[in-house]
């Protein structure tokens, strides 16, 4: 669309990670405080936004990596409805999750990022012919009426009750503004993660078997024959956390297991998708915390893959049912760390997600804060 591209941002190896320790390169940091990981896996697209050397990036999210690390770096963030954004040209990590969305300092920005971006491609079979609406104009829609649920399993135990505090008084704001609230349930919520987690490994172990160092990726030195020059073009190439999902997802796909893990998972993925869509039914949208806590320390997680894999209990969902989702800023804890809020829709509702954050933030301004080491503009 005419744009310069300023660069490539940092993120996870092949995007599995929640921190972006788990890079290649290292850790981005995040803006806001430089002890603490911006989120992944695109912190550094969330950062580079948080911080305003750009003024909008991309990014791709198969379980949050658009949405959490936007919640991290105080920038808002939208998942499409799987299949709304072409795929071409991304690398594949799990193949019925996986879509490319806009991240930027507001939800009107990203209704122009996501203007350009969405729309039928032909070299990705799964993107959708479905037209594609003018967000824009849809923005400035009166809230009147707008039904916005509160699941309360996305507000149980695990979650910090600062940010339960934040998210509640969106919702205050937005009944303020016309919308009703009303609590609803979606039962299934705590074994996402673990379906998530056998799914996704499941589908990169067989995503990344192309990288056997013959034509893509790093290609080991002297390879004594064709099993050598596999096993240490892997070996060397893939960081421990790619390997440790290649071996899940490798474990739950043998002939034994199929059944036991992979299959169980699908069959409980189709019941998520259908908790969903039966709440969209007299609902216009969801409202939830984006993660259960602010951004953590550089170091904290990453040696407890548990730790880490759980701290995405608020946005794996939503992809394991295909929906659109978006995050948003919502304020800040005691320590100055970015809050976000999770608003969640229907399949191809983007435009009521985009509606609803930027009337949102038309009327506040947690979203205009900028971290100190920010650049101001010229
Ligand atoms: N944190 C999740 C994972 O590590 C999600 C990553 C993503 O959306 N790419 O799998």
């Amino acid at each position: 669309a005419g744009m310069v591209m300023l660069g490539k941002a940092n993120m996870d190896e092949f995007a599995m990670g929640s921190s972006n320790e788990t890079s290649f390169y290292g850790a981005v940091t995040n803006p806001w405080d430089t002890s603490r990981i911006p989120g992944g896996s695109s912190g550094g697209s969330a950062a580079a936004v948080a911080a305003r050397l750009a003024p909008i990036a991309t990014g791709t999210d198969t379980g949050g990596s658009i949405r959490q690390p936007a919640s991290l770096c105080g920038i808002t963030g939208l998942k499409p409805t799987y299949g709304r954004v072409s795929r071409y040209g991304m690398i594949a990590f799990a193949s019925s999750l996986d879509q490319g969305g806009p991240m930027a300092a507001t939800a009107e920005d990203c209704a122009m990022l996501l203007q350009t971006m969405a729309g039928h491609d032909p070299q990705d079979s799964t993107c959708s012919q479905q037209p594609v609406p003018d967000y824009e104009s849809t923005l400035n829609a009166p809230l009147k009426g707008k039904r916005i649920g509160l699941p309360k399993e996305y507000f149980a135990k695990e979650l910090d009750s600062e940010i339960g505090d934040a998210v509640q008084a969106v919702a205050n704001q937005l009944e303020s503004m016309g919308a009703t609230l009303h609590e609803v349930s979606l039962p299934s919520t705590s074994i996402a993660p673990a379906v998530y987690y056998v799914l996704a490994p499941a589908e990169c172990s067989s995503n990344l078997s192309r990288y056997d160092g013959v034509r893509f990726g790093h290609r080991c030195d002297n390879p004594k024959n064709l099993i050598d020059l596999y096993e240490r073009s892997r070996n060397e190439g893939f960081g421990d956390e790619v390997k440790r999902r290649i071996l899940t997802g490798t474990y739950v796909l043998s002939s034994g297991y199929y059944d036991a893990y992979y299959n169980k998972a699908l069959r409980i993925k189709q019941h998520i998708t259908h908790e969903f869509l039966s709440i969209f039914e007299d609902i216009d949208c969801l409202l939830t915390p984006t993660t259960p806590t602010t951004a953590f320390g550089i170091g904290e997680k990453i040696h407890d893959p548990i730790a880490m894999y759980l701290s995405d209990i608020y946005t794996v969902a939503v992809n394991l049912a295909g929906l659109p989702a978006l995050s948003m800023p919502a304020g800040f804890d005691q320590q100055g760390l970015p809050i976000g809020a999770q608003l969640i829709a229907a399949p191809w509702k983007e435009g009521t997600l985009l509606n609803v954050a930027h009337q949102y933030q038309q009327n506040t301004n947690a979203h205009q804060q900028l971290p100190a080491l920010a650049t101001q503009p010229a």
